[in-house]
């Protein structure tokens, strides 16, 4: 089976219901041609509603960035997978850097969110990367390996068919500093080897690992021109519909 592509955009804390309403407006119309590879759009919760509902009908996808691991309960502040399939979404992200790093998510509790995210049929896009620190030190493969595996256990090589990975290095998320596409395609393949000793060949060679850290216009082609980047996690771009557009249809 051919390796799925996604393009995704992460709208982090950014648009109200209106102007989330106007950007997809935009995309579904620039983007109704785009036949070979999956878009999705993450709106921040507030807007899903408003976004799934003008996107129906269209190729494009709705995510969430968080779920909180509970069908309901008294969880103040909290959103549910049964919520988020509810209003449409079909994946959600986990595992970002800045919720590991704003709300101190760890590993195990990742682990739970991707476990009940599929148990509710929404496909996990589980976010891993390094610091640069962790770089510097010559341990960014064993960080972000430790990261798949923490993130991944307990998962069955069936389940892992839903879920997609994104190698985002902390230092080039927001920071216009992206990793130079050999860097990125090195990190793809170390993953992919760890996902190969975790499910075996065939899932590895299906599963779906996104590069997410600066992508933009300029730098995408590149990107998805190495061997083992399957698609990329936008955050910033993903706000400029002219700036999705292009990425979107990347040229590699
Ligand atoms: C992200 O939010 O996952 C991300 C990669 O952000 P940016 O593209 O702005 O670096």
């Amino acid at each position: 089976m051919a390796r799925k592509i996604i393009i995704a955009g992460n709208w982090k804390m950014h648009k109200t219901v209106d102007e989330a309403t106007e950007l997809v407006e935009q995309l579904k119309q620039a983007l109704a041609d785009v036949k070979d590879r999956e878009i999705l759009v993450c709106p921040p919760f507030t807007a899903l509603s408003a976004v799934a509902a003008a996107l129906d009908g269209s190729n494009i996808q709705l995510g969430a960035q968080n779920l909180y691991p509970a069908d309901e309960g008294a969880y103040t502040g909290e959103i549910s997978p049964r919520m988020l399939v509810d209003v449409g979404c079909s994946y959600v992200i986990l595992g970002h850097s800045e919720r590991r790093q704003h709300f101190r998510e760890s590993d195990p509790f990742i682990n739970h969110k991707l476990k009940v995210a599929l148990d509710h049929g929404l496909k996990p896009i589980l976010c891993v990367g390094e610091t640069l620190e962790q770089r510097g030190e010559g341990r960014h493969k064993t960080v972000v390996s430790m990261q798949v595996y923490r993130g991944l256990h307990g998962i069955d090589a069936e389940a892992m068919k839903e879920v997609a990975i994104a190698y985002e290095p902390i230092w080039a998320i927001g920071t216009g500093q992206t990793a130079r596409p050999e860097q990125a395609d090195e990190l793809h393949w170390a993953i992919r080897n760890n996902v190969e000793g975790l499910f075996g060949e065939d899932v590895a060679q299906e599963t779906c690992i996104m590069y997410g850290g600066s992508v933009k216009p300029d730098n995408v082609d590149e990107l998805m021109a190495q061997p083992d980047v399957d698609g990329a996690l936008v955050g910033g771009a993903s706000l400029n519909v002219e700036s999705f557009i292009r990425i979107v249809k990347f040229q590699a």
